[in-house]
Formats: C-alpha cells, structure tokens, sequence
C-alpha cells in the first residue's frame, strides 16, 4: 500500500507548477488528483477541454521517481507536445512510426537510462513485444492514458488498440496509472472504467462546464452566407475551426472563404498525409488561420487560441459536437461554437446510419446518439444546461448561448403537424409511393409544381391546407417532428414515413409544441455586448493593445525560427499580461503567469526588450518629451 502524500510532496507539487510551469496556483481540481496519483494511486479523470488536465500527469512525473509513459493516440501531435514541454525545460521524448530507426534508438536509450521525465507512446506500440521489454529495463514513474474515451465502443472516438492498455495493470501492477479524457457521457464514463480495470480506481468527476463558449444553433437557409457573416461580423482575424460533413464540401468551403478574403486551409482523411501534415502546422504555427475540416481533425489540438468552432453539418452525436466545440477557447477567453442544420442533414445522417456496416445494435446506438443531437438543436431550453445535462451535470440557465440570449417562442403545432402526418398517410395510401418533404411542403402550400400535377396530387384534401406557414416554417415543423420520433425518414431517398407514436397525434391524443422559426436567424443580437468582437485583443485595455500586437509579432518570428506552434513560446494570456503590467525587470516578468524558469532565461531579455522598444516608441508615456520635438 502506498502512503498519503507527504507534505513534502505537495510541497514538490506546488514548487514544480511555479518554477517549471510559471503558474501561481493550482486549478479547481488539479491538486487533489496530483496528490493522488504522487502517492502511488489510480485515478480516472474527467475533465472538459482546457481544464487543465496535462499537468494532472505532468507534474507527478516530475515528483514521482522514473519516467512517465503517456499513451497518447495522437502521432501527429507528439512532436508538438514534446517540444511545448522541452521549451519549458522538461526532459520530454517520444516513441512513434514516424521516427527513424536512430531517433527511436536514442529516446530508448534515454528511457532505459532514466534521463527523460515523461515519454509519449502510441497505443499500438504496445503491440510490439519490444515495446514491452523496453518498458521493462526503465523505471516507470506513471502511466498516463491520454484521450480515454478511445477505449469506449458506445463513445464516438473508438480505436481497437486501446484495448491493448487493459493489460498495463497486470504486466505493471505497482505503477500507477491515471487515465484521462474530456468527453464521457455516464455510460462511456462506466465503459472506461471496466475496459482500463478502474472501477476501483478514485473517479475525479469535474464539471464539464465550458462557461466560455458560447453556444448558437441556427436553422441552415444560406450555410456558406451565414458562416461568412459570422466570421466577418464576429471573428475577423481569428483562428478557428469550421466542421463539414463530406470531404468534398470540406474542399469547396475552403475554397469559398479563400474566394472571400478569408484564408482557410482543408483537412480531411483523403488528402495525402503530407499535405494534411503541412496544414495542420500552418494552423498551429501561424496566427489567425481558418481549419475547414471533417472530424478527421482536432482530436489533441492543444492551440488555445481557437476562437471559433462552426459547424456547417449536424454532427453526429452529442458527443461528438461537446468534443468538437470544446476546440475553441482552451485559453479561457469568449469563444463561440456555430452550428447551422436543417432537415437536410437529418435526412443525411438517418441515410449514412441505414448504410451503415454492423449489426442492428449497432444502428440502434447510432439512431440514440442522432435523437439527442435533434433534441439539443430543437430545444427551447437553454443549450448549456441541455449539454450538461447529457453528462450528468445539473445546471441553471447560463445567460451565454442562444436560447438565453433570446429565448425562443414555443407554439402548439398540433394542427400543423396533424396536417403533415395526413398528408403523409394519403400519399401513402393513394400511391403506394412516397415523397419527399419538399414535396410534401409544395402540397401543403397549395403549389401546382410539375411533380403535383403529374401525381394529380392537387386534388389531395390536404392540397393548399397550409397556407397559416411560410416554407421555412414548415421545414422547421418537418425537422421537429423528426426530432420528436413523430415522424421519420426512409432510407435512400428520404421518404417520410410515419412512426408508432404518429397514431396519437393524428387522433389529437397528443398535443405536440414547437419552437418558434425566427424570421431570420438570431445572430448574436441578444449579446451581453452587442456588436462584441472576440478577437485576441478583445477585453484588452486599448492602450495595451499596440504592445500586445508588437509581442504577437515577436513571437511569430521566434516561433517560426525555431519551428515550434507559436503557443509554445507563450500564450496569448501571457501575451495580454505583459502587454497590460509592462515589466522592466525579469523578477518583475517572472511574476506573469506561464512565465516559468526556463522561459524566463530563453526569452525573457527580448520580451524585456520589446516591452521597452515600444515604450520608446511611444515618446515614453510617462516621460517628458525631448525638447526639440516641443514647438515653443
Ligand atoms: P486539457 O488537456 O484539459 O484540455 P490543458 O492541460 O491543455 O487542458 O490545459 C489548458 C490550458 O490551461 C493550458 O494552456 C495550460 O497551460 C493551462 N493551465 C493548466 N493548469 C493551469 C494552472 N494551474 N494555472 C494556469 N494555467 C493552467
Ligand atoms: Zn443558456
């Protein structure tokens, strides 16, 4: 049995996270499970994007005897990684496919001789009966299992070789092992937890809160229009993220916001590896870059400065839109998570689950993971409390997403949707045939296209009954009632059919609400602030802001000398400090937080410099202007 930490281990703790990290104190949560797994013990931790959860491991490796092996699946992160913490002066290294056979060589030989401080492996290493032995000659202080949602088939994230890593436990049952992730419903949260042998282990459950995100969803009418309005209006200038669905309009949204003045790079699993490799730098390293993307991209992206996360498709599950979203604003400053859908992308998710390989249990769970999904878009409830809701968590209405900022209508649809459900049993009876909803739609609103008039569906009783509703509304009743399981779609085509409960509405034993159609899609009018631009300098002083640009600059050219993700060097949060306390001094620099030891040797005369330049610049706010500059 291992002993509660001792004083002088929390001591060590605290003294790592001010000297290595330049942090001043611990976040909610961190110290407990940093003791913890100091004093020898499991832990499985849960914990959004941005809590904070690196130094969870970190720093008991850094107290902790050994080495601290890191299963991450991330290959093309690695190096990334390993280089924010050499910048920091951790003796850090990596063991990949992406090596020569001599770089491995000699990360191994540091490994064995115990001259690394943590080492990151790919799950499929352990694979290797080498890797084993290898792990066998050094001293492990910890394993930490990064990402372990990758663990859980019922999550969105499953890679099979993670189940590989149940066998830690009984290959090194002294070491212990701290398995981490920022997404995890009860039931993935339960899944973990049997597959990685931890349901014994402490569970640290933090909420999952990202207070800093706001959360928008909006009916899609023009999606290449409204994403561009969004970007301009409220994010110009800013790096972020824009998910698509299909590759194809992954490359033709890139495309358009390039066409646009905006430069946007695509990523999606049918790009060559080098070019996905090239962009994913560009979006790290440089500043202010659009990602448009497929999930194939995101996963472990630490860059904290991702002020945007647009969705131009429905994402799949909740789950998957709480990971995807929670890209934006690790840095803890306003961001904003966009997404637009309309019945379109129900009908396509509902036709990509009917394709799909695997058994019926299989499409049951990928059906249950869509219905949340529609039931967050269609709610009239507040999003925030919603998604935590989906984890577990109870919350308040937060006042950040658009449903708090303005609150939607709800109406009662029952005759509506009575209406569209008849019209859906008379074609169905009348022709043995099915349609679409936009046809269904034409005939509700009395419209005597080619395909009403070929199917002599003018003469319906349902024909022109819906003339009380614009188009868009009735779209926005269709996608409800497919939210609600009132109605659904067929396969291929997208025929709506009725379901079991369509019986109880067309009988007006069930009353059915909706939510109101606004007129034209909330944009952030309701804002706290209107007008609000989160931008990098937003929130910043405005007499900070010409040095904030001048550090962001240095910074650049630093990063790009050295070839390392500009938040390697510092965070922008850094950045907006000094900018705001003006140091003149490195004791008076190391007092800013994320200005650690090895910082503060490697830059902290050019930041020093810089901060002065630009005070000369300035004519020296603070000192008398030279007196052949006054006009007498
Ligand atoms: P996660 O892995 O949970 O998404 P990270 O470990 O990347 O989050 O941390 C998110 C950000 O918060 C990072 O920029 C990190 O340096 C910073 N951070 C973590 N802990 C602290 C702390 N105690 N004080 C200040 N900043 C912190
Ligand atoms: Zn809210």
């Amino acid at each position: 049995m291992s002993s509660p930490p001792s004083e002088v281990q929390t001591g060590a703790a605290l003294d790592v996270l001010r000297r290595v990290f330049g942090y001043d104190a611990f976040r909610d949560g961190q110290q407990e499970i940093i003791e913890h797994v100091i004093a020898g013990h499991d832990a499985l931790v849960l914990m959004p994007t941005g809590g904070g959860k690196s130094l969870c491991y970190q720093i008991p490796a850094l107290v902790r005897r050994g080495v601290g092996v890191v299963i991450s699946p991330l290959i093309a992160l690695m190096q990334d990684q390993v280089d924010a913490l050499r910048a920091l002066g951790v003796r850090a290294g990596f063991i990949n496919s992406t090596q020569d056979f001599e770089e491995r060589r000699l990360v191994e030989a540091q490994f064995v001789a115990g001259e690394l401080d943590l080492l990151y492996l790919a799950p499929e290493r352990l694979r290797l009966p080498a890797t084993v032995e290898l792990l066998d000659r050094g001293t492990i202080s910890l394993f930490a299992i990064d990402e372990a949602h990758c663990v859980s088939q019922w999550g969105h994230d499953f890679r099979p070789d993670y189940l590989l890593l149940s066998g830690l436990h009984e290959r090194w049952p002294d070491v212990p092992r701290i398995a981490l992730t920022a997404t995890a419903t009860p039931a993935t949260r339960a899944e973990i937890a049997a597959r990685l042998d931890l349901e014994r282990a402490r569970h640290f459950v933090h909420s999952f809160d990202r207070p800093n995100i706001q959360y928008r969803i909006e009916p899609k009418t023009d999606p290449k229009k409204q994403l561009l309005t969004l970007l301009r209006t409220e994010h110009a200038g800013d790096a972020g993220i824009v998910y698509c669905l299909s590759r194809n309009s992954v490359e033709k949204t890139a495309e358009f916001l390039t066409a646009n003045g905006i430069e946007a790079l695509p990523y999606h699993a049918g790009l060559d590896a080098a070019t996905r490799a090239a962009n994913q730098a560009r979006f790290l390293r440089e500043d202010g870059l659009v990602m448009v993307a497929t999930i194939a991209f995101g996963m472990g992206i630490d860059k904290p400065d991702v002020r945007f996360v647009a969705h131009l498709d429905l994402p799949k599950s909740v789950e998957g839109y709480y990971q995807e979203t929670g890209r934006a604003g690790r840095d803890g400053l306003p961001s904003t998570a966009w997404l637009a859908y309309g019945l379109q992308d129900v009908v396509n998710l509902r036709k990509l689950i009917d394709a799909s390989e695997g058994d019926e249990a299989h499409r049951r769970r990928l059906t249950a993971h869509l219905d949340a999904m529609l039931a967050l878009c269609e709610t009239v409830d507040c999003r925030r409390v919603r998604l935590l809701d989906y984890f577990g968590e109870s919350a308040e209405p937060c006042g950040n997403c658009d449903t708090c900022l303005s609150p939607p209508q709800s109406w009662d649809g029952t005759i509506a949707a009575q209406k569209i459900l008849s019209a859906v049993v008379r074609l169905d009876r009348e022709r043995r045939q099915k349609f679409g909803a936009g046809h269904i739609i034409d005939i509700l609103l009395g419209r005597k296209t080619a395909k009403v008039i070929q199917f002599d569906h003018d003469a319906l009783t349902v024909f022109g009954v819906g003339a009380e509703l614009r188009e868009a509304e009735w779209r926005g009743v269709v996608r409800q009632l497919l939210a609600q399981g009132l109605l659904a779609v067929e396969s291929s085509y997208g025929a709506l059919v009725l379901t079991d409960r369509s019986a109880d509405v067309l009988r007006g034993q069930r009353k059915v609400m909706l939510r109101r159609e606004p007129e034209r899609p909330a944009k952030s009018k309701g804002s706290a602030k209107p007008g609000r631009k989160t931008s990098p300098a937003a929130d910043l002083p405005e007499e900070a802001v010409p040095l904030f640009e001048r550090l962001r600059a240095w910074r650049a050219a630093t990063a790009k000398e050295q070839g390392v993700p500009a938040y390697v060097i510092f965070h922008d949060a850094t950045l907006r400090e000094i900018a705001t306390v003006r140091p003149s001094s490195l004791a008076e620099l190391s007092r800013v937080s994320g200005v650690g030891e090895n910082k503060l040797a490697k830059y902290g005369e050019q930041v020093l410099a810089t901060v002065a330049d630009h005070g000369s610049d300035q004519g020296g706010a603070d000192q008398p202007p030279p007196e052949d500059d006054i006009d007498w």
